[in-house]
């Protein structure tokens, strides 16, 4: 076959050649095979050992993640870790066991096949995220109960080093791989926040994810570029594609030491402006790449990890320590905690809820914090306690009534009175906001500032609701643009609302990590943008490459602007020279 260009997710920098290795590490076929009735104990008894084994080889997995990886990032083998000790998931199995006779590896099979149907029905990123760990248990249990060789790990090949292609990494076999073996990573599924980008990230392998039918268009041997900025897999390569990939990644690592040195710079523009840039985090293990990289506290801690995934609701402990881990991580600066942002696109297992027609518009977030006060007042109480040592500040996701901030703000009162009056160590108060990320929330931006302490505009949302276009529909991604006049204009509304109350205005959304968008939002007037971890060495170093007042010029003429298409070609052409967008955008 002749050259193919495939273009997928870039998840882990820096560009590799060299020839394929499709592997398959997957879960092993599982023959029909009924029981006896006398041999149902001794296959309880099989079950038991083959999760225990599994349990010891997945501890043994973790040990050598720290040591490659670091702490942090073992914390991941956590999720595969708590599939397994699951109660109700061993119960469960059994029960097939025992009524109907299904041997141990069929029962275990159906049950796992019930969770990956249950968590991939319900569209959230985060427990799609998750689907590799259940794989990654699933074939360590069922080799077991096989009796069939676990999957070679990759030591060095005879021929030489190899780019990696797969269906999908799962962390364990990423943890394992070897940086004098493997080259970089090609997957054909996977996201941006899956486990094993985010520990290829760490090891340091490039890795490009979602590379559509990868498996099909690549043959073991053929020669492949792998560009893990760009997010492409060249295979079969013409001399010219090799010439330019290494051109341009040698100015990618020159612009990457660009930004490393500039970690310890303050985020200031060129005229002197001060942007406080904070990291967004969805998952604990992100905090260490966000305090490697100096941010400025926590402007949005996702708590969904808590819940989704999970066989029930986090109890008020587990939420202390995992608020308190963060808060002391940022001890003297503003962790703002979301609190549960539930429903839509990120729904828990154990808090079944009926199926909705439309569940972005649907019975989420705030609405069921509110409507559950069984579940509200433990993250609320947690959150006070946590704050005891630290600077925690409470955030609400999905407002659209300023009714919603008075409620919560009165549960929060409730609340701390109540741990105060019964002795228990908790922050007498916390500052409560408002994320604005609906359009309503913006008409009444000045109404919520009047009962929020901050507000934090989300940009995913606010596009999303605005122009009508749903955020993760990969047809419509050109059309998801903040770039919208009408987004402008919002952007510009909120920000007046919050000077004219006095009070601090962020954006948490994907927007302010766009080079552009960062030149926009400093125009609008933002001084607080929070950005996902890995993302803040760019948003520091492009901060400092802008001029407060040229921003802020052409983002008020653009706030007249027709289309979005006006608004990116003046904005590009306003940011000039100072700054080669082409190196930080994707090849053409
Ligand atoms: C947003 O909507 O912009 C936001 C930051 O929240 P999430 O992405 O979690 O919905
Ligand atoms: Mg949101």
């Amino acid at each position: 076959m002749p050259h193919r260009l495939i273009r997928g997710i870039a998840v882990s920098p820096g560009v590799a050649v060299g020839p394929a290795l499709v592997v398959r590490w997957e879960v092993p076929a599982v023959p029909e095979h009924a029981i006896r009735a006398d041999e149902v104990e001794g296959e309880v008894g099989r079950l038991r050992e083959a999760l225990a084994f599994a349990r010891e080889r997945i501890a043994g997995v973790q040990a050598r993640a720290a040591e490659r990886a670091g702490p942090e990032e073992a914390r991941i083998f956590d999720a595969q870790l708590m599939i397994l000790d699951d109660g109700d998931l061993v119960a469960a199995v059994e029960r097939l066991i025992r009524d109907n006779h299904f041997s141990a590896e069929r029962a275990f099979e159906l049950k796992m096949l019930e969770w990956r149907g249950l968590w991939m029905t319900h569209g959230s990123t985060l427990l799609r995220d998750r689907l590799i760990d259940l794989a990654d248990v699933q074939i360590r249990v069922l080799t077991r109960l096989l009796g069939v060789d676990e999957p070679e790990v990759l030591e060095t090949r005879p021929d030489g080093p190899v780019v990696l292609v797969a269906r999908d990494l799962t962390p364990s076999l990423t943890v394992q791989l070897d940086r004098d073996a493997v080259l970089a990573i090609a997957c054909q599924e996977g996201t941006r926040t899956s486990h094993a980008a985010i520990l290829a990230h760490s090891i340091g392998i490039p890795a490009v994810v979602a590379l559509p039918d990868v498996l099909g268009r690549v043959a073991t041997g053929e020669l492949v570029v792998l560009d893990g900025w760009a997010g492409t897999l060249q295979v079969q390569p013409l001399e010219a594609d090799l010439a330019a990939a290494r051109t341009r990644d040698a100015r990618r690592r020159k612009l990457d030491r660009d930004l490393e040195a500039a970690v310890a710079l303050p985020a200031t523009t060129t005229d002197g402006e001060h942007v406080v840039l904070r990291a967004n985090l969805d998952l604990p293990e992100e905090l260490a790449t966000a305090v490697r990289h100096g941010a400025d506290g926590v402007g949005l801690m996702r708590t969904e990890f808590l819940v989704v995934g999970r066989g029930k609701m986090p109890d008020e402990e587990e939420q202390v320590a995992a608020y308190r881990r963060v808060g002391s991580a940022f001890a003297g600066r503003d962790v703002v905690v979301r609190t549960f942002d539930i429903g839509g696109d990120k729904f828990p297992a154990g808090f079944r809820m009926t199926a909705e027609d439309n569940p972005f518009l649907g019975w989420r977030a705030i609405r069921v914090c509110l409507d559950r006060p069984d579940v509200f007042r433990p993250q609320i109480r947690a959150i006070l306690r946590a704050a005891a040592h630290a600077r925690l500040r409470l955030m609400i996701p999905l407002v659209t009534r300023t009714e919603e901030v008075v409620a919560t703000r009165e549960l929060v009162e409730a609340e701390a009175a109540a741990l105060q009056r019964s002795g228990v160590e908790a922050a007498e108060r916390v500052p409560v906001g408002t994320m604005v990320e609906t359009p309503a929330a913006v008409l009444i931006a000045d109404r919520l500032a009047e009962v929020s302490d901050f507000l934090s505009v989300g940009t995913n949302d606010l596009v999303q609701y605005t122009l009508a276009v749903d955020r993760g529909n990969a047809r419509l991604a050109a059309r998801f643009t903040p770039h919208h006049p009408a987004i402008l204009r919002l952007l510009a509304e909120v920000q007046r609302a919050g000077r004219a109350a006095g009070i601090e205005v962020s954006v948490c959304g994907e927007m302010a990590s766009d080079p552009l968008s960062i030149f926009l939002l400093i125009g609008l007037g933002y001084r607080v943008l929070s950005v996902a971890a890995p993302s803040l060495p760019l948003v520091r170093w492009m901060v400092r490459q802008i001029g407060a007042k040229d921003a802020r010029e052409c983002a008020e003429a653009l706030l007249g602007a027709r289309a979005a298409d006006d608004v990116t070609a003046q904005a590009r052409r306003a940011l000039g020279s100072a700054v080669d967008l082409r190196l930080l955008e994707p090849t053409e």
